[in-house]
């Protein structure tokens, strides 16, 4: 692509994304409160904020994609009130699988799907959702212009995509704990837990080669989303994007 980050052919990245996704699936939930310090549950609930759904019954249908095990989409349901539904995608079976045990166990099967999707060809028709999502996941596809401009397209007008990502740090001094952590902490701890550091070691690198947010925010807009914009949080370390369907 002109923005020049990918190194590897795609289907080969989409095969490394799918090896590490399946081998983690069920320690993903412990894996991600040990390696993000519980600090993905605050980006979370900051994305649901923005995603608004509304406290009372009207109808609000949120599309999550690369979902994984629900956790974007409870928080969403747990925010909103009896109207509110959503729709988890991912190319993952075994994400999704452990996705619709966590639903039931919490009570939320009634209210959210889990469906089997590559993000760059979203099996929904045009204008079906509210709100559209997507966290820690498009760093994984292999081409997120199509990602983009399928959220885009199964947004209805007025509806809101979001994307929550890692990002650069900014702080000084915060960047090099940062990298300590990320390069030296991380794939052992990957290991630790699921006997496995070389898919660690590949996520640490997806993150580092994902674009600056002002780069990221021109390809939402030639995904013709409008009204762009972005949020650093805690220090740079995530971006929270938005773009709206008009
Ligand atoms: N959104 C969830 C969360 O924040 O906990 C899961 C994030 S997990 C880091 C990344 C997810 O992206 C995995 O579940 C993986 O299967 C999914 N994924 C990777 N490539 C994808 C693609 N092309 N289409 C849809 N999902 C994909």
């Amino acid at each position: 692509t002109h923005f020049g980050f990918r190194t590897v052919p795609l289907g080969d990245k989409q095969r490394m994304v799918d090896e590490v996704f399946h081998s983690v699936a069920r320690r993903y939930d412990v894996m991600n409160d040990l390696m993000s310090l519980g600090l993905h549950r605050v980006w979370k609930d900051l994305l649901v904020s923005r995603i608004r759904p509304p406290k009372n019954d009207r109808p609000f249908r949120l599309l999550d994609v690369a979902g994984g095990t629900g956790d974007v989409s409870f928080r969403t349901i747990e925010a909103g009130g009896a109207g509110t539904s959503a729709v988890v995608a991912d190319i993952n079976g075994g994400m999704l699988g452990v996705g619709r045990e966590r639903a039931a166990s919490l009570g939320h099967a009634g209210k959210v799907e889990f469906v089997e999707a590559n993000a760059e060809e979203l099996p929904f028709p045009d204008k079906s959702f509210d709100a559209a999502s997507i966290a820690f996941g498009i760093r994984n596809v292999p081409r997120m212009d199509k990602a983009l401009s399928e959220m885009r397209r199964v947004l209805k007008p007025g509806g809101h995509c979001f994307v929550l990502e890692f990002s650069r740090v900014d702080v000084p001094g915060l960047d090099a704990i940062y990298d300590a952590y990320s390069f030296k902490a991380i794939p052992p701890m990957g290991r630790f837990v699921t006997g496995d550091a070389e898919s660690y070691q590949y996520l640490v690198e997806s993150i580092r080669r994902f674009p600056a947010p002002e780069l990221f925010a021109q390809m939402m807009r030639e995904a013709g989303l409008k009204r762009v914009g972005w949020t650093p949080l805690t220090g740079g370390i995530v971006c929270l994007h938005s773009g709206a369907r008009i």
